[in-house]
């Protein structure tokens, strides 16, 4: 699998701080388990906030501050402990989807949304005020232009599609913010299955700056 589209930065330095929700984790620790490229940047990123708490402790956080913020980093999906998608023969599946889903996408319990589109929710993973769902969109179809209240996360699992962006095929991630607006299409005669959470960002807490500096000073 040839991944051409990632994470962004900022939303990989909110995964490690762990200011994402539970949600958005699910799906960046989706990607995750697929994208080598991403997976480095990500332990790249926790050595520097490593340090970067490390340097804070004594200036600026708060007592309890530390253990909270470690806390948060325990709350994400873990990484380490995610093989790669084609560790066992009978899923094609990426790991953190196996205890939702069947191992055939085929088999899904779709349920019709639109011409063309089909969804099916994840309501298990929780969603704060957006949601985590599967969309299945048939050949030809097009997603009407839409902008977003928060941001959106669009991992392909299966077929493509293409937007004003670029073409996503499987194991790609769309990280869009609310300022995109865009029209997907699946363009092949492959039907398009994708994992999308949508939801507004949380508030950076003061710590990110910070790492954030540390990451882009490197
Ligand atoms: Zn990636």
């Amino acid at each position: 699998m040839t991944i051409h589209h990632h994470l962004n930065d900022d939303t990989l330095m909110a995964y490690v701080a762990g200011t994402v929700s539970e949600s958005m984790s699910f799906v960046i620790a989706t990607h995750l388990s697929l994208c080598a490229t991403c997976r480095n940047k990500v332990k790249e990123m926790e050595k520097i906030g490593a340090v970067a708490l490390e340097d804070e402790t004594p200036l600026a956080m708060q007592s309890g501050a530390l253990d909270m913020i470690m806390g948060m980093l325990d709350d994400n999906f873990d990484v380490e402990s995610t093989p790669p998608a084609n560790d066992r023969a009978s899923s094609t599946l990426p790991m953190p989807l196996r205890q939702f889903l069947p191992d055939d996408l085929d088999q899904i319990q779709w349920r019709n949304m639109a011409p063309g589109i089909k969804t099916f929710p994840l309501p298990e993973i929780k969603a704060g005020n957006g949601a985590v769902r599967l969309l299945k969109i048939s050949p030809g179809v097009t997603i009407p232009e839409h902008g977003h209240c928060g941001a959106e996360l669009t991992l392909v699992l299966k077929g493509s599609f293409s937007d004003e962006v670029g073409r996503f095929k499987a194991g790609d991630i769309a990280d869009l913010d609310e300022d995109t607006n865009h029209q997907p299409i699946a363009d092949t005669s492959e039907d398009c299955i994708c994992l999308i959470v949508t939801e507004g960002p949380l508030k950076f807490k003061a710590l990110m700056p910070r790492l954030m500096q540390y990451f882009v000073g490197m």
